[in-house]
């Protein structure tokens, strides 16, 4: 999905987070935002909020709300890569050896 990679900003989120959130869902009519890759709106119902450029602008207008499914998928991404990202950092300790299985 264009504009979800690689992102680490859920623990950098602003102070008024939870006010803004409500307020973005509110402005959404708590529909889901989303697109698909051919522009169809999704329909469910929002319960989050999404970055829509992903990054540190956290201004309204760079928030939508967005589904229980699509939030699912996005979180799903993020955290393969971290994995991903991680496993990589860990081979590096180990260069003398082939990969464990467990690291796998
Ligand atoms: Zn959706």
């Amino acid at each position: 999905m264009p504009g979800w990679e690689g992102s680490d900003r859920r623990h950098r989120l602003p102070p008024d987070w939870g006010a803004r959130r409500k307020r973005v869902l509110r402005r959404d009519s708590h529909r889901c935002r989303a697109r698909s890759a051919w522009g169809e709106r999704c329909r469910d119902t929002a319960v989050d909020v999404d970055h829509i450029i992903n990054n540190d602008d956290h201004s309204e207008s760079n928030l939508q709300a967005i589904c229980q499914w699509h939030h699912d998928k996005k979180s799903g991404a993020e955290g393969a890569r971290a994995r991903a990202a991680a496993i990589r950092r860990t081979a590096k300790r180990f260069t003398r050896a082939e990969a464990h299985p467990g690291l796998l």
